[in-house]
């Protein structure tokens, strides 16, 4: 349904550009949950603007094409990504609650997607607004579509910005870490929203996360990013049991589990640093399995399996990490 290709998004100026997204492709299938995960600083919010072709400041794409509806959407002119974001394509940024409003009623807010996008409620637009309120499980909806952003908790309004991008049942919803700094009960509460959104309007859903126990519970697939690249992508059953990539055995050895005793080996050390790349494979430097050429191969995604790739050039001898 949406196909990135050769992704590429620089942050700087005229004078120095730096990549933070380098030569990403995947695609989203309709009506799948897909997630990303990696460090922060990997890349993943730059990903899921440029999916919408919204360029953040001092950022540009070098490269690349994100085909939708048989469209480039990169190429579309002002007026028509205006259409398509909100209608087609939905957007729940990091730090969603900034992106309201906070002169305005909630539900005004919400009114206003629709307006925007002309679409008319056969029950009427305040009928609809309230049904959207209640859909993300606010409770007492009607009297939260009066309220102010500041008059609500931040857990109702990441809901209302949930509300908001599902107000038109768009067939993609992209959101940007949408739990982070909620607790945890809430957290599992949106969880619940969002797989229950998928069946019930078919939406395929984005999920960027660095929570890889959030996303395998709720993802049919997980792409990893790492250093603005790709590393590995699969279902999450095959992550789960046969993760191929060192780092996302690294990521994955961070997270507690109870079926099995902690991976001390595969356990990631060290930080990202992006001034210290070098011309191969980027996760070398901190690689618990990398041998001396790796730093010098570029790693390119390779299919492991159905469904199933990774960009480790040893992942063969490497084997799986069950
Ligand atoms: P993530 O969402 O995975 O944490 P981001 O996409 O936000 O990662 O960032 C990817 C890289 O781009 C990082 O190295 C970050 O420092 C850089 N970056 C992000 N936003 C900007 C910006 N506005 N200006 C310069 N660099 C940026
Ligand atoms: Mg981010």
């Amino acid at each position: 349904m949406l196909q990135v290709d050769g992704l590429a998004v620089d942050y700087g100026s005229k004078s120095r550009w730096s990549n933070a997204v380098t030569g990403v492709s995947f695609e989203i299938r309709r009506g799948e949950i897909l997630g990303l995960a990696g460090e922060s600083g990997s890349g993943k919010s730059t990903v899921g603007y440029a999916l919408l072709a919204y360029l953040r400041a001092g950022s540009r794409i070098r490269a690349g094409r994100v085909t939708f509806a048989g469209r480039n959407i990169l190429d579309l002119p002002p007026s028509e990504l205006r259409a398509l974001r909100g209608r087609e394509i939905g957007f729940v940024p990091q730090n969603p609650t900034t992106s309201l409003s906070p002169a305005m009623s909630v539900g005004r807010q919400v009114a206003e997607v629709l307006r925007f996008h002309g679409i008319r409620p056969p029950n009427g637009v305040q009928a609809r607004v309230v049904e959207l309120l209640d859909s993300v499980g606010l409770p007492d909806p009607a009297v939260i579509a009066e309220r102010f952003p500041h008059q609500l908790s931040g857990g109702q309004q990441q809901r209302v910005v949930i509300a908001m991008a599902i107000a038109c049942e768009p067939s993609l919803i992209i959101l940007d870490e949408p739990t982070t700094g909620l607790d945890v009960t809430t957290q599992a509460r949106i969880l619940r929203l969002l797989a229950d959104l998928r069946t019930r309007i078919g939406s395929a859903l984005l999920y960027i996360s660095h929570d890889l126990g959030a996303l395998f519970s709720l993802c049919d697939r997980v792409g990893i990013m790492y250093a603005g690249e790709l590393v590995e992508i699969g279902t999450s059953e095959q992550l789960l049991n046969g993760a191929r990539s060192p780092y996302t055995r690294g990521l994955m050895a961070s997270v507690p589990r109870l079926d099995r005793p902690p991976d001390r080996r595969a356990a990631l050390k060290g930080i990202l640093r992006r001034d210290a790349l070098g011309e191969g494979c980027r996760f070398a430097p901190r690689c618990p399995s990398a041998v001396d050429a790796c730093a010098a191969i570029v790693q390119h995604l390779e299919t492991v399996a159905p469904d199933h790739s990774v960009a480790c050039s040893r992942w063969r001898e490497l084997g799986a990490s069950a």
